[in-house]
C-alpha cells in the first residue's frame, strides 16, 4: 500500500485531504506542524508527500531543505496558499518537486500523486516522444532514426527533463544538476543551453513542444501521450 504523508495545520483542510486520500486506498500519516512532519518522514519513509509551507514551528521550506540535506529524494508537492512565483520558486529550489495553489481541485491533486508515483515505479530505459528516442543506457539520442550528437550536460540534462517530466524545474536546479554549483553558469548560459536542446529535440524549437518555459518559474517538459494509448479508440 503506498503511504503519502499530509502536513497541513488547518484541521478542516487535512481532514479533508486524508479523506479523500484514504477513500483512494492510500495509507495516510499527518502532520500539523514541521517539527512533527520531519521526524514522522524521517522515521516512516512515506512515498510521497504533501506539504504545506506556512506551518508553526518549522515551516514547510524548512521541512523540505532537511530532508534534501538527509539524502531523502522522496517526492514532495507543496501546498501553497500563494502563488506567488518567488515563494514556489524557493521551494522548489529547497527540492520539492512540484507545486500546487490553493483553493485547488483535490481530483486534479489525486491525479498528480498517482502520475508522481507511477512515473517513480518504472523509470524506463528507452525514453520516445516525437520522432526523438533516448536511449540512457547507450546515452544516445536519435531522431528520426539518425544519431543526434549531445554534450555530455546536453545529455544529462535531457536526462533530468525526462525523469521529472510533468514537473516545474528551476534555473537553479538545472544548472545543480548539471553543472553543480558553478558560479560561472548564468542564467542566460542556461537559457542558451536550452535553446540548443531545443533545437535537438523540438520539430519547431521556436513553438516547443515538448520543453516549456513557465514565466518567472523556469521549465517544464510535457511527454505528449501515445495516440494508440487513447481510451476512446
Ligand atoms: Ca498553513
Amino acid at each position: 500500500m503506498r503511504t503519502v504523508l499530509i502536513v497541513e495545520d488547518e484541521p478542516a483542510m487535512l481532514r479533508g485531504l486524508e479523506d479523500n486520500f484514504r477513500a483512494k486506498g492510500y495509507y495516510v500519516l499527518t502532520a500539523v506542524d514541521g517539527a512533527q512532519a520531519l521526524a514522522t518522514a524521517l522515521k516512516e519513509k512515506p512515498d510521497l508527500i504533501l506539504l504545506d509551507i506556512m506551518l508553526p514551528e518549522m515551516n514547510g521550506y524548512e521541512v523540505c531543505s532537511h530532508l534534501r540535506e538527509q539524502g531523502r529524494d522522496v517526492p514532495i508537492i507543496m501546498l501553497t496558499a500563494k502563488d506567488r512565483e518567488s515563494d514556489i520558486v524557493l521551494g522548489l529550489n529547497l527540492g520539492a518537486d512540484d507545486y500546487v495553489t490553493k483553493p485547488f481541485s483535490i481530483k486534479e491533486l489525486l491525479a498528480r500523486v498517482e502520475a508522481f508515483l507511477r512515473r517513480r515505479e518504472s523509470e524506463p530505459l528507452v525514453y520516445e516522444f516525437g520522432d526523438c528516442r533516448v536511449d540512457l543506457a547507450a546515452r544516445t539520442l536519435t531522431r528520426a532514426g539518425q544519431d543526434v550528437t549531445l554534450t555530455p550536460g546536453e545529455f544529462k540534462m535531457l536526462h533530468l527533463f525526462l525523469r521529472k517530466r510533468g514537473c516545474p524545474l528551476t534555473q537553479d536546479e538545472i544548472r545543480s544538476t548539471v553543472w553543480g554549483y558553478s558560479l560561472f553558469i548564468s542564467v542566460r548560459d542556461i537559457d542558451k543551453a536550452i535553446d540548443t536542446l531545443r533545437s535537438k529535440v523540438e520539430p519547431d524549437p521556436a513553438h516547443p513542444q515538448f520543453l516549456h518555459t513557465i514565466e518567472n518559474i523556469g521549465y517544464r517538459f510535457e511527454m505528449p501521450v501515445p495516440h494508440g494509448n487513447r481510451a476512446d479508440r
